[in-house]
């Protein structure tokens, strides 16, 4: 169902004043995306109805290109006026936001919002200065919207400098923010990560490991620098979109054994069957680091490593950055989601050199960020071994 969301008398800001009418947004309840404009141009104005003009055309002519429907989707501005000199302000944003509220309100099955250009993010996400490159499809978690958002050029960039290059990197926003959209469905399905954080779940859990031959291992520290660091937890995966996490060193403001001596004992037996047996195969991204880890907090290395994905990276093109993250981007966006760069947002690179970043995130989030690296790992080797295969 279409409904147009607007308070058509509102004369909360001088913009009132100057308007031929208040530009309702249209939503579609339907909707699952939402593209987030500044605020009506003169069309618009004139007509009463968001992106109606040259802008409106373009964007929606890109999102047919990207093989979407414009029909499902809701069109919602910052501000439901006209302002003389096409400006959006944080005022303008602040007074004119419980109509956005609204609209937003009013789509249950929404889950991204598209928000077009610099001054758009800047105002939705409260934000200081930012450049368009360093946000672009890059999904930052709306908290008071409860829904990620992700910041893509305005379709008015194309009409002031529409040169090819300008209007590739609009096209391939509206269209990289529709694959998140397809992807997020598609990994909302599927995904599996399981956190082992009870006594009664820990042998099970690490019986159901011993039984697979192959395996790949991640573990996510204090520090990246393995002298200094403490292993938080560590997780294995077996399969796509599965993992099994187990915490190691928790705390609130001192790290601590997570589990008892007995415990300890038993997942210290379990891990050396599991890393020096030639019965199975460890994949790792940059095994030479979680191995050291491994070393340092269990006295013993991890042997049996047959496929580091960070080297068949830098083997298969040592062009390319061979981060997990960019692999990742590069290999399967549609598990990206921007779950690094959201992981990391709110922590400094003090807190990183200090070793104290942990502080500001929950174990839980901790073990999903490892599960989701360690199920990335187990998918970029299938990936990286076929394409080897294919090359020999
Ligand atoms: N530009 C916008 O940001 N919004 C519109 O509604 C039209 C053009």
């Amino acid at each position: 169902m279409i409904k147009r969301v607007g308070n058509k008398e509102c004369t909360l800001c001088p913009l009132s004043e100057k308007r031929t009418q208040v530009v309702q947004n249209i939503v579609n309840t339907d909707a699952e995306i939402a593209f987030i404009g500044m605020m009506p141009g003169t069309n618009e104005d004139l007509e009463g109805s968001p992106f109606v003009g040259r802008a409106g055309k373009t964007l929606k002519s890109a999102i047919k290109k990207a093989s979407y429907n414009p029909e499902s989707c809701s069109f919602l501005n910052c501000c439901l006026c006209i302002h003389p000199d096409n400006v959006l302000t944080r005022e303008n944003y602040r007074l004119c936001k419980y109509n956005l509220t609204e609209s937003i309100s009013n789509m249950p099955n929404l889950k991204l919002l598209v928000g077009l250009g610099n001054d758009v993010y800047k105002c939705v996400m409260d934000i200081g200065t930012v450049t368009m490159k360093n946000v672009y499809l890059k999904t930052f978690p709306h908290k008071e919207f409860s829904m990620d958002f992700v910041p893509i050029p305005h379709p008015a960039s194309t009409l002031y400098n529409p040169t090819a290059k300008v209007i590739a990197y609009f096209e391939d926003g509206v269209s990289g923010a529709i694959n998140l959209l397809r992807a997020n469905k598609k990994i909302e399905k599927v995904k599996k990560f399981i956190s082992i954080l009870t006594s009664d779940k820990l042998e099970k859990a690490l019986s159901i490991l011993d039984k697979q031959s192959i395996l790949s291992v991640d573990t996510e520290t204090t520090s990246l620098k393995p002298h200094l660091a403490e292993m938080i937890c560590i997780s294995f995966s077996f399969e796509d979109r599965t993992a099994i996490s187990f915490p190691w060193k928790w705390g609130k403001e001192k790290l601590e054994f997570y589990w008892n001596e007995e415990e300890r004992g038993l997942i210290e037996s379990y891990f050396r069957k599991f890393f020096l047996s030639h019965n199975k195969a460890f994949i790792s991204h940059n095994n030479k680091y979680d191995s050291q880890i491994i070393h340092k907090e269990f006295g013993f290395p991890i042997e049996n490593i047959r496929c580091d994905t960070m080297l068949l990276s830098h083997l298969l093109d040592s062009n390319q950055p061979a981060g997990l993250e960019a692999v990742v981007i590069r290999e399967m966006p549609e598990n990206t989601l921007g779950y690094k760069s959201d992981f990391w947002s709110n922590i400094t690179e003090a807190e990183k050199e200090r070793g104290d970043w942990w502080k500001k995130k929950t174990l839980e989030e901790i073990l999903d960020y490892c599960a989701e690296d360690t199920s990335n790992t187990f998918e970029v080797a299938k990936i990286y071994l076929r394409r080897l295969n294919d090359i020999h």
